[in-house]
């Protein structure tokens, strides 16, 4: 069998399959190897996402080396610069080498996003880049963070993805993955239970559009949602405020436990581990497995 080695014929692949692939947003190194390791163990592929100011954190050069390491060593890892929100951050990672980048003007009416997003495609054909770019339709909100209550301009029936804009928006702009509202939104609710998804909604849009779907603020979705979600037409998932949920309570922990600790590679292990769990169970749900 041959195996993708680049991230639409991997997106392709799991979507043939009626599976997805797992996205894990990093902001350090740990976080990366952490996510990396985890799907190597697996024989998975995975990609790594970085917000803007997650890849300023980390390096936006630096993370697309410590990928392409990786990759030369025959893993399948994808780097994608996530919520991309200025015309000039989607050209400096087009540039930096990214193998995808999402343009996220879902805040704007539809025809500025249709415009705005064009150029962007433009732009990296112009380069003859291999980037995909990937759009939204539909607001989710902005933040991977602790919420207390659902915002009230996300997952109501009202605000999700419109059939007809979606087929327009990929029609016009030529985006290669489409990250839709269907009920999902960035954060994760204190409970730990995001509302439920809207399958059909997910059916409906998988029909409408050739593009791949993305499902983005993976936290908090129940088991059963992922996989209806997944078997309606999704084959990307992002997963962010969990890991950085995980991450930030086991260092707590650690650090209570151990007050005179001072060093990071010590201190940071429980963290990692953690996340490590999480990206495990994640990948293999995403994976059928
Ligand atoms: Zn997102």
């Amino acid at each position: 069998m041959n195996t993708p080695t680049d991230l639409m014929g991997e997106v392709l692949e799991a979507r043939k399959k009626g599976i997805a692939v797992g996205h894990f947003n990093i902001c350090s190194i740990d976080m990366f190897h952490a996510v990396a390791d985890t799907a190597k163990s697996l024989s998975l592929p995975v990609v790594i996402g970085v917000s803007e100011g997650e890849r300023d954190y980390v390096g936006i050069n630096e993370i697309v080396s410590l990928v392409k390491m990786r990759r030369a060593n025959g893993e399948r890892i994808y780097l994608n610069a996530d919520h991309t929100y200025s015309i000039s951050r989607v050209k400096e990672a087009i540039d930096a080498g990214y193998d995808s980048v999402i343009y996220d003007a879902a805040k704007e009416p539809l025809e500025k996003n249709i415009a705005d997003t064009k150029v962007c495609v433009e732009y990296a054909r112009s380069k003859n880049s291999p980037v995909l770019i990937e759009g939204e339709v539909g607001y989710i909100g902005s933040s991977s963070k602790i919420l207390h209550e659902v915002p009230d301009n996300v997952a109501k029936e009202e605000f999700m993805t419109k059939r007809e804009d979606a087929i327009r928006y990929v029609e016009e702009t030529g985006v290669h993955m489409l990250a839709p509202a269907v009920g999902n939104l960035h954060g994760m609710l204190a409970s730990g239970h995001n509302p439920e998804l809207n399958i059909k909604k997910v059916e409906e849009i998988a029909g409408a559009v050739q593009a791949p779907l993305v499902l983005h603020g993976g936290s908090g979705t129940s088991d059963v949602d992922f996989r209806n979600a997944i078997k309606a037409g999704i084959s990307l998932v992002h997963v962010s405020t969990e890991l950085r949920l995980a991450y930030r309570t086991a260092l707590h922990a650690y650090l209570n436990e151990h007050p005179e600790e001072v060093a990071p590679y010590r201190y940071l292990q429980p963290a990692k581990d953690a996340v490590v769990k999480v990206v495990e169970n994640r990948l293999k749900l995403f994976a059928g497995l």
